[in-house]
């Protein structure tokens, strides 16, 4: 896990602007979450940090490692970046049992993880996380929404990124199931002390779970704070 540090980040579609010149930096293990109304730049941001989409101007780090740089020309395409993703959509193998889907992170690179496991001991100590070992030999279509989401979960953290990207990972649970995932998700990332940036928009969900939100409208960032300061503002 690492600082994050973006700056002066602009891009934009067709030539209009989804964001504008942006700095932000999120602290190593840090839980942030990135807050605003649909179309207000959210998407674009996590993808900008991902490396899914090139800015045009504008410079991000990983700690000490420059993944992007308009001026010097530098952009690590995604595949170079140590991320962890879940997005809405899942994106389960279904032809692969939950231990395999877990495990392929690590299976693609061909390699142990850090502490020297196997991918299939990496894998199981993942889904141990999110308590999900009796049902390893399972397929996705055995699994509730849940127990999926709590899947992809698993899956994004055992190659053990350096910076975990969620984009509304709840969202299409019920509420009840919702409240509940966020609890263990805000749970498992403090456990590995993940630096972590999350969209939403939903502003309970955000503040359940961040330790500071940044709200974005219109592709700006209009205010970073704690959910205790934010309570406290009329
Ligand atoms: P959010 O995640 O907050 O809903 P997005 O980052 O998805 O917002 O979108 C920001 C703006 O950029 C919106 O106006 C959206 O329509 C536009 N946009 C996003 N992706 C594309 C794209 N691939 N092509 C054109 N416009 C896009
Ligand atoms: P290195 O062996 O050089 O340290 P990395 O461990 O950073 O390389 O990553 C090897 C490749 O796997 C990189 O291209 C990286 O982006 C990709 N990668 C890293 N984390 C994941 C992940 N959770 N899922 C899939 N691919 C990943």
């Amino acid at each position: 896990h690492v600082e994050v540090r973006v700056t002066g980040v602009a891009k934009a579609y067709g030539g209009v602007a989804a964001l504008h010149p942006l700095d932000v930096a999120i602290g190593d293990g840090e839980f942030v979450s990135l807050l605003g109304p649909s179309g207000c730049g959210k998407s674009t941001l996590l993808r900008c940090l991902a490396g899914l989409e090139t800015p045009e101007q504008g410079r991000i780090a990983f700690g000490e490692r420059v993944v992007f740089d308009a001026a010097a020309g530098i952009a690590v395409p995604a595949r170079g970046r140590r991320l962890g993703m879940v997005f809405q959509d899942l994106a389960l193998w279904p032809h692969l049992t939950v231990a395999e889907n877990v495990a392929f992170p690590l299976r693609v690179r061909r390699r142990r993880d850090r502490g020297g496991r196997s991918a299939t001991q990496a894998a199981q100590a993942a889904l141990a996380r999110v308590r999900l070992e009796p049902l390893a030999h399972r397929y996705p279509h055995q699994l509730s929404g849940g127990q999926q989401q709590r899947v992809a979960f698993a899956r994004a953290v055992v190659a053990e990124p350096e910076l975990l990207l969620m984009d509304e990972p709840l969202s299409a649970l019920d509420a009840a199931l919702r409240q509940e995932l966020r609890a263990e998700l805000a749970e498992l990332t403090r456990s590995l002390a993940l630096t972590t940036v999350y969209v939403t928009h939903d502003q309970e969900e955000a503040m359940s779970m961040s330790d500071r939100i940044l709200l974005m409208s219109q592709g700006r960032l209009r205010q970073g704070s704690s959910p205790e300061v934010l309570y406290r503002s009329p």
